[in-house]
């Protein structure tokens, strides 16, 4: 072909994929040979190919007489809106898909909100993408990358067996932060914020975090507040810790003894060896940053430094059922090892209670908090 005169070759340009279409039935009608198509595209013959989706065919434009055709760069395919959805004005910045690639990680890396990306790529929660897919995405390139986990370490196991992870990130050394997604198993949007924390969240240079998601997974598991022995943990930690009738107040029931329980004795002995300086344990849903169960916090500056960052007031809330507070977790390592640990109650109590920004809005409330203390 190279050096020919230069008539359009039969199928030149590109063709938009329609429903039924396979590769091969692709080759056939517009006489593109097999392995042309998928070298053009950078496909294999197992790729997915999707309605909408543009395939170059025998290369667009022709060639100057003695010039190679410039080689393919696996990439040079477009998705192509359907007509009739025009979605938000394109921003020009574009990210091309790599292998392992989700719509949500997509949304995430590049700091897209996941309805914007999908609008504004014609697409939908279910559509398939493939490598070398270019999506439109926001101006202003891709969010900072989460940091990696070091460690994860089982401090524990539950009644029922289930383990107790936590999860370290940041700066080893550093100043050590400890956050507790829940320890009531059915007050669950702290899991949630928690797991974001972990898995999507840059954490700020100098902080020595560990990330616990959950204090009592069997609670978790069951939505139950108490553990599988109907323990309120939080009634159950060794510090100041009272006897609380357990027929009579089944939801505060502080068990046989003090650290009775193997998720508290986790707890406890986890933080005996980290030593936190600030600890956050997130509860729902009284919408307030707890005082009440901050008993020897040394640095009431590290409330407010929460609370002013997630728009919420300090005040107290009384435990139940004798309205003083006995066996926290907060309590105890308050009492024991100083440090300023306290309970913020989320304004909500389920999973996917809460907005991504609010939760951002947490996020960055412990960074505070951990910087104040
Ligand atoms: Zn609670």
């Amino acid at each position: 072909m190279v050096g020919a005169p230069a008539p359009a070759a039969p199928g030149a340009g590109t063709y938009t994929v329609v429903a039924g279409d396979s590769l091969y039935g692709i080759s056939r009608k517009t006489g593109t040979a097999f392995n042309t198509l998928l070298s053009l595209n950078g496909l294999s013959s197992k790729s997915v190919i999707y309605p909408g989706q543009a395939l170059q065919l025998s290369g667009t434009g022709t060639p100057s007489p003695g010039t190679p055709a410039p080689a393919p760069t696996g990439a040079t395919y477009t998705v192509v809106r359907s007509p009739g959805s025009p979605g938000p004005a394109p921003t020009g910045a574009t990210y091309t898909v790599v292998r392992g690639d989700t719509l949500y990680g997509i949304s995430r890396k590049t700091g897209t909100d996941l309805n914007t990306l999908l609008a504004r790529n014609g697409l939908g929660l279910n559509s398939l993408i493939v490598p070398g897919q270019v999506l439109q995405v926001d101006a202003g390139g891709p969010a900072p990358a989460p940091s990696p986990i070091l460690e994860r370490r089982t401090i524990g196991a539950s009644v029922q067996g289930r383990p107790i992870v936590a999860y370290r990130l940041g700066t080893p050394g550093g100043r050590v932060v400890l956050v507790v997604g829940s320890i009531h198993g059915h007050e669950q949007t702290g899991e949630t914020i928690a797991q974001r924390l972990r898995d999507s969240t840059p954490i700020p240079a100098g902080i020595d975090l560990w990330v616990i998601l959950s204090a009592n997974p069997d609670g978790t598991a069951a939505n139950s507040r108490t553990n599988a022995n109907g323990v309120n943990l939080n009634r159950n930690f060794t510090a100041r810790w009272e006897a609380i009738d357990c027929a009579a107040y089944a939801r505060s029931c502080a068990g046989p003894g003090g650290a009775s329980e193997p998720e508290t004795q986790a707890l406890q002995s986890f933080i005996a060896t980290i030593r936190p300086t600030v600890s956050v344990c997130w509860h729902g849903p009284d919408n307030v940053v707890d005082e009440a169960l901050v008993y020897g916090a040394n640095n009431k500056a590290v409330l407010g430094a929460y609370a002013s960052i997630a728009g919420m007031r300090v005040a107290t809330v009384p435990c139940s059922p004798s309205g003083y507070c006995t066996g926290n977790a907060t309590q105890y390592s308050n009492s024991n090892f100083g440090g300023s640990s306290f309970v913020v109650e989320l304004a909500t109590l389920g999973r996917f209670g809460m907005s991504d920004a609010t939760m951002d809005r947490h996020i960055r409330a412990v960074f505070a908090a951990a910087n104040a203390g």
